[in-house]
């Protein structure tokens, strides 16, 4: 039997999209090549939905930092030399987009699509965010230099115009936020605090999704990996997977940085790269006295986020194509930041069983997600979310639902479209 909806990929973009659209009254099948669904680059991520971190990553002088990063030891983007050929292309797209008007303009649309993320959330967090240890604890980002926290200052007035909540703190102020930054307080210039910010497991998510999906009479197959599209003349009418061939009226490729893989051709004008990022949690759950909100160290890259009675440090920005080897002496190097920023915690963080971790995160050149139909009929993406794939999975799953059936969206859905015309 033909279903509405095909969904190939069940990390949070997949798994949301298809929730919104069975919510729609769709039938949807979803596949995920794992045993589970929300193994991907969600599963030990940074697990905060930050609206006030909206902003691409090729802000400008991005040139210099990569430049650095291939003399500097401690640099928190590494690039392997075999990687650099395959990261031409994007590489140079990635680079102009780092124009100061394009930047402004990226990081306004990210962070209108961030906000509408954060209304489409609140459902979820109203249903289930006990069982996803969703708390609205805010997120503090700290910094070691004047010239960086005035640059946030001042960068942090478009949030100011749109209303998302946020202040400045002193020394001391950041320090009574969290007391357990006062061991480095004599290396910090400040802090700011973003109130509205959320912490939530994102792959108990995906499992609270999964289950609901499967309630309802949705079918779920896992271990079954799409391995060819499906045509009938011009339009792509579903999938041969593992587990035999899957039909539908629509087929969305929500396959994080592997869209390429699946579909090479008719997903041309995807331009998603593989960026690897690491986290390292302690199970800390002996213990008590531990921070009690996520704190983003702006000068290290590093955020350090209290989930589920664990600590997790997350970072880093490793290109290596494909390859998901955990590098030691990154994992080592997030070791030593987690204690650089909180030395009092080292002793305990020492005594403590630890789970490193890497994902890829899909990084489009321009900053912007990929969501809507492809060049070719009844194909449809939603992938390319890069470092922000939580906060923005709830609304760039409702605007797909919306395209899909054909109904008004919320966004312009042309700023995110597959074929989206370069800025100059
Ligand atoms: C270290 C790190 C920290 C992060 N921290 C945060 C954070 O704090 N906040 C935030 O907002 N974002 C964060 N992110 C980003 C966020 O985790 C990702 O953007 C998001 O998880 C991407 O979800 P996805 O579903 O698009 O992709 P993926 O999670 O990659 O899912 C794609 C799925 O498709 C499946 N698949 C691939 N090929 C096939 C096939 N042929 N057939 C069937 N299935 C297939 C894969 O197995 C996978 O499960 C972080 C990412 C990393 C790596």
């Amino acid at each position: 039997m033909k279903s509405d909806a095909l969904i190939i990929g069940g990390g949070l973009s997949g798994i949301t999209t298809a929730h919104r659209l069975a919510k729609r009254g769709c039938s949807v099948v979803l596949v995920e090549a794992n045993e589970d669904v929300g193994l991907g680059a969600n599963f030990a991520n940074g697990a905060m939905l930050v609206p006030s971190q909206s902003t691409p990553w090729n802000t400008p002088g991005i040139l210099s930092t990569l430049l650095k990063s291939f003399v500097m030891q401690n640099s928190a983007v590494r690039i392997k030399p075999k990687a650099v050929l395959s990261l031409l292309n994007w590489g140079l797209r990635f680079l102009k987009n780092s124009k100061p008007h394009l930047h402004e303009l990226h990081k306004r649309r990210l962070l209108d699509l961030a906000l509408f993320s954060m209304d489409v959330f609140e459902e979820y967090y109203k249903g289930y965010a006990d069982q996803f240890d969703a708390k609205k604890c805010g997120t503090i980002k700290i910094y070691r230099d004047q010239p960086s926290l005035e640059a946030q200052i001042r960068s942090n007035r478009h949030l100011s115009e749109i209303g998302l909540e946020w202040e400045a703190l002193t020394p001391d102020q950041t320090v009574k936020a969290e007391p357990h930054l006062q061991a480095m307080a004599p290396q910090l210039v400040g802090g700011i605090r973003f109130s509205t910010d959320v912490v939530a497991d994102p792959h108990k998510y995906c499992q609270i999704l999964r289950d609901d999906l499967l309630a309802s009479g949705q079918i779920v197959h896992v271990d079954c990996q799409a391995n060819k599209l499906l045509m009938s003349g011009d339009r792509v009418i579903g999938a041969r997977t593992t587990s035999g061939d899957i039909l539908a009226k629509n087929t969305i490729l929500a396959l994080g940085a592997n869209v390429k893989k699946l579909a090479p051709s008719v997903a041309g004008g995807i331009l998603v790269c593989p960026v690897k990022g690491y986290s390292l949690t302690y199970d800390t759950a002996a213990f008590n006295d531990l921070p009690s909100s996520p704190v983003i160290d702006e000068g290290l890259h590093v955020g350090i986020v209290p989930i589920n009675g664990k600590l997790r440090s997350v970072g880093f920005a490793e290109f290596a194509g494909h390859d998901n080897a955990l590098n030691p002496k990154i994992v080592r190097q997030l070791d030593r930041f987690t204690k650089s920023v909180y030395p009092n915690l080292s002793q305990m963080i020492d005594g403590c069983k630890r789970e490193p971790w890497a994902g890829f995160r899909a990084m489009s050149a321009d900053g912007l997600p990929y969501i809507g139909e492809t060049s070719s009929k009844g194909l449809w993406v939603n992938t390319g979310h890069g470092h922000l794939g939580w906060t923005l999975a709830t609304g760039s799953a409702e605007l797909l639902a919306d395209l899909i059936t054909g109904k008004p969206t919320a966004l312009d859905a042309s700023t995110f479209a597959v074929n989206r015309s370069p800025k100059r």
